[in-house]
C-alpha cells in the first residue's frame, strides 16, 4: 500500500472543511478540551453530512461546555501506586507511558492527560517497571496514556524489552486506537513489527486492545494494519464506549461487530460512557445502552457476542447482564476490593441512571456468586 505521510492537525483555525464561522464558534470548546487529528483520518469524513460518524469522533462540539460529570470519572487517581503506574486489580498494572494519541476522542475519559497541568503521564517508566518487578502476582501489563504506539518505536522496544526480563509478567497489551487512528504508523514501520514478532512469543504474547468505535473506521487500510499484527503474532481484540449518536443503534454496532470478527478482531469490552466532564453529548442512560446492544447482539454470529458490557467504575469492571421491567442486574466482573469479585447487585430500575452511583440498591444476593452457587447446590 502507498505511504501518504500523515500530518497531524493541532489547530482548530486550520481546518478548512470547517467554515470560518464554524471554526470561529467552537473554538472555546477546543481552548478547553484539546483538539488532536491527523489527514488520514480526516480524510474519512464525509463534511456534507453534519452527522458523519468520524466527525462526531474528533471534531469538537458546542455541548462538550454543558456541565455534566467529573474530569476523572473513575477516581484513576486513587490507582497510582508509583509515578505513571496503576494498579487497581491483583493480576494486572497500567503504564501510562504517553501522553498524546493519534487524534483524540471527543468523549475520550482521560482527557484530562491531555490538559497542560496535568503529570500523570511518565515517558520514564522505570518507577512503574521497579513496582511491578516486586510484585510477583501481577502477571499483565497495559501500556496506555495516551497511546502507546504514538512512541518512537526504540522507546516502545525499551519499556517492552524491560517488561520482558520479567518473568512473571507474561502479558503485555497495548490500548491503542492507532489501526483506527493512522494505521500507516503501522504499516510503514518494519521495526514496529520485528519488535513484535520478538516479543510476542508462542509462550507470552503481545495483545493489542483495539479502538474501533464505528464501522467506517474499518478502512482497507486499517484492515491491512490490522493484518500485519496479526502476521507479527499480536493478538488484536478492540473495545469501544457507546455513544450517542454514533453507535448506539443496534444496526451499526452489529455492523461494527461482525465487521470486527470477521477481520479476526474479537469484540472485548463494551463500555458505558464515562460521566467524564465534556461528555454531555455523548453519554446516553444504561438502560438504553443495554437494550442496544442486546439488539445488536441478535444480528452478530457467536464469536461476536462474547463481548461484555462494563461500566469502568471506581470499585471495578462492573457488568449489566439483565433488565425487567422493576429492576437492572448487575455483577462485578472485576473487583477493586477481593470481597467483590463475582458479587451480583440488584437495583431499581431508572431509565435515566448513567452511572452505578445514579442508581438505588434492591438488595444485595448474597455475597458472590460462588457463595450463591454453593446455598443454591
Ligand atoms: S484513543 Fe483513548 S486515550 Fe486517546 S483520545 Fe481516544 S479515548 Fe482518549
Amino acid at each position: 500500500m502507498s505511504e501518504p505521510r500523515i500530518k497531524y492537525r493541532i489547530n482548530l483555525k486550520k481546518i478548512e472543511q470547517l467554515s470560518v464561522s464554524q471554526r470561529t464558534e467552537l473554538l472555546p470548546v477546543a481552548q478547553k478540551f484539546k483538539f488532536r487529528a491527523n489527514d488520514y483520518y480526516l480524510s474519512l469524513i464525509n463534511w456534507d453530512d453534519p452527522d458523519d460518524p468520524i466527525r462526531r469522533i474528533v471534531i469538537p462540539q458546542e455541548g462538550e461546555l454543558e456541565p455534566f460529570g467529573r474530569l476523572d470519572a473513575s477516581n484513576e487517581e486513587s490507582n497510582y501506586v508509583a509515578a505513571g503506574c496503576q494498579h487497581k486489580y491483583k493480576d494486572t498494572a497500567l503504564l501510562l507511558c504517553n501522553e498524546v494519541c493519534g487524534a483524540y476522542c471527543r468523549f475520550c475519559f482521560r482527557k484530562r492527560l491531555f490538559q497542560d497541568n496535568n503529570h500523570e503521564v511518565l515517558y520514564d517508566v522505570t518507577p512503574g517497571i521497579e513496582y511491578i518487578a516486586a510484585h510477583p502476582e501481577i502477571s499483565n501489563v497495559l501500556l496506555t496514556g495516551g497511546d502507546p504506539l504514538m512512541l518512537k518505536t526504540e522507546q516502545l522496544e525499551d519499556i517492552i524489552s524491560r517488561l520482558r526480563e520479567i518473568d512473571h509478567v507474561s502479558i503485555i497489551r497495548l490500548g491503542s486506537k492507532i489501526p483506527a487512528f493512522n494505521p500507516y504508523r503501522i504499516i510503514n514501520d518494519p521495526k514496529l513489527l520485528a519488535l513484535f514478532k520478538k516479543y510476542s512469543t508462542r509462550e507470552k504474547r503481545i495483545y493489542v486492545m483495539a479502538h474501533f468505535n464505528h464501522p467506517n473506521e474499518l478502512t482497507e487500510v486499517s484492515r491491512e494494519g490490522l493484518d500485519l499484527l496479526m502476521q507479527a503474532g499480536v493478538i488484536t481484540v478492540n473495545q469501544t464506549p457507546i455513544i450517542g449518536g454514533l453507535n448506539d443503534s443496534p444496526e451499526i454496532l452489529a455492523e461494527l461487530m461482525n465487521k470486527l470478527s470477521y477481520a479476526g478482531v474479537p469484540p472485548y469490552y463494551f463500555f458505558q460512557c464515562r460521566p467524564t466532564e465534556g461528555n454531555a453529548p455523548f453519554d446516553i442512560p444504561l438502560v438504553k445502552t443495554f437494550r442496544v446492544i442486546e439488539e445488536a447482539k441478535r444480528l452478530v454470529s457467536g464469536l461476536a457476542k462474547r463481548i461484555r458490557f462494563v461500566m469502568s467504575h471506581e470499585l471495578g469492571k462492573i457488568e449489566m447482564v439483565g433488565l425487567t421491567d422493576q429492576h437492572i442486574y448487575l455483577r462485578f466482573h472485576r473487583a477493586r476490593y477481593s470481597a467483590d469479585e463475582g458479587r451480583f447487585m440488584i437495583f431499581q430500575r431508572n431509565d435515566q441512571a448513567f452511572w452505578l452511583d445514579d442508581l438505588s440498591p434492591v438488595n444485595e444476593i448474597p455475597v458472590s456468586v460462588s457463595e450463591y452457587c454453593l446455598q443454591a447446590s
